[in-house]
């Protein structure tokens, strides 16, 4: 029976149903545990929405949750050099977030997860080795800002989102995430298209006016586009800038349907567990590629993970079984996390670094490496050849012996 019953205990709680927890809360109940699925719920995650096609075949989503297929990327740099990169053998798929979010926690549901709208307010430890997980529970007829309630249960996976509050109660060092702030704004894709436009492909744009370490896009959702930018430094106006990309982009005149913005954590915490019943995913645990900001993938991936450490966890009673959620994510991505991490550092720290690294990209071979990882989610290894050119022509690119 998956309602709502204030007596019962859960083998898990998952805070937070963005991808992470969704997909964290889809895995346990198919695996025949008893879970709770509490999100806040109420507000539309602010987001770009793209997403590869590894996500799509191992998280088996469905084609009508893709509001567009991207077919094509272009990078445009500070000197508006304009490099277009077609997506060989695929498409990058574009899904909208209120929509897509909401089918992965109702998939959760069909498969016996109960969903509880309620804001985590904090976890209870007790001498049984169960977990009293304490909320404020919200119903359509009741208070604003909801009654007081708890559940009981074994384990928590604390999937609710950067910033975590789940984390900072329990995790140490998740005080000290670091994040980017990322800011968007939804337009209506345009009666007349200015020239240049093209809706199936998505446009990065490289240069110090609209991020002095990031980038800004302009990303097609069918009907709408997402057009934003994002950046670490505080003083930095997002708003300003996305501005101003609109105007580059001719897109100034498109009606604006919403203005939003997130944090966007930039490294993945040093720990992911307390040692004890709870485990993070997703954004929670810092888990967003450096460089491209690409999060829902390794949200789901993480969500995963956490889903099977919490079922070691459960099954031997053995604790230090919830580290190894972070210690599988980090073998299998930690190295791409890492060449993200220097690429970042090093490429988008100036509009001269900035040229020379969209110069870089209409490299053949640098275009199909990164999209095949892009894709796959993998380095790829089958082209040695390839990562040999690669390297000297970076190298030549970094000493300044290449022209632009
Ligand atoms: C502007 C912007 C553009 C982006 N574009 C892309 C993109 O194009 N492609 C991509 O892959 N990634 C993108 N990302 C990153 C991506 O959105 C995140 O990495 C991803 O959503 C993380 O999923 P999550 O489930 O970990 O967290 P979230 O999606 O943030 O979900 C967290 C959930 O927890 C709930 N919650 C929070 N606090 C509580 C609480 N106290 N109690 C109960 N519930 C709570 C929230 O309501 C929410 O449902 C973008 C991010 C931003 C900000």
């Amino acid at each position: 029976m998956n309602t709502w019953d204030p007596t019962r205990a859960y083998d898990v709680v998952v805070i937070g149903g963005g991808p992470a927890g969704a997909t964290a809360a889809d895995d346990l109940a198919r695996a025949g545990r008893s879970v709770l699925l509490l999100d806040r719920a109420g507000r539309i995650k602010p987001c770009g929405g793209a997403i590869p096609p590894r996500l799509i075949k191992d998280f088996q989503i469905p084609d009508h949750l893709l509001v567009a297929r991207a077919r094509s990327a272009r990078m445009v740099s500070p000197a508006d050099v304009k490099v277009d990169i077609p997506i060989e053998n695929g498409f990058v798929g574009m899904v909208d977030r209120e929509f897509f979010d909401e089918w992965l926690r109702e998939r959760a549901a069909s498969h016996g997860a109960v969903r509880r709208t309620g804001t985590f307010e904090r976890i209870e430890d007790t001498n049984d080795g169960m977990v009293v997980v304490h909320f404020r529970s919200r119903t359509d007829d009741g208070p604003r800002e909801g009654l007081a309630a708890s559940v009981r249960a074994r384990c928590v996976i604390g999937a609710d989102g950067a910033r975590s509050e789940v984390a900072r109660q329990r995790v140490p060092g998740a005080e000290n995430m670091t994040c980017v702030f990322a800011y968007h704004e939804i337009v209506r894709a345009p009666a007349e298209p200015p020239a240049g436009y093209d809706g199936s492909r998505c446009d990065v744009y490289y240069r110090g006016e609209l991020s002095p370490d990031f980038y800004g896009w302009v990303f097609p959702h069918g009907g709408t586009l997402s057009i934003g930018t994002g950046s670490a430094d505080k003083g930095f106006s997002l708003r300003h800038a996305t501005a101003t990309l609109r105007q580059a982009a001719g897109l100034a005149g498109c009606e604006t349907i919403r203005r939003e913005g997130a944090p966007l954590p930039m490294k993945p915490l040093p720990r992911w567990d307390d040692g004890r019943a709870v485990v993070l995913a997703g954004d929670a645990a810092g888990v967003v590629a450096p460089a491209s900001g690409e999060g829902i993938y390794y949200a789901m991936a993480g969500g995963r993970m956490a889903a099977e450490a919490a079922l070691a966890f459960i099954t031997t009673g053995d604790a230090r079984a919830l580290a190894q959620a972070r210690k599988r994510f980090m073998k299998a991505h930690g190295r791409v996390f890492w060449v993200l991490g220097i690429l970042q550092r090093f490429w988008y720290s100036s509009d001269k670094r900035r040229e020379r690294f969209v110069s870089i990209c209409k490299d053949r071979d640098v275009q199909q490496l990164t999209f095949e990882s892009y894709m796959n989610k993998e380095l790829v290894r089958k082209k040695p050849m390839a990562h040999v050119r690669i390297f000297f022509k970076d190298v030549a690119h970094l000493l300044g012996l290449a022209r632009i």
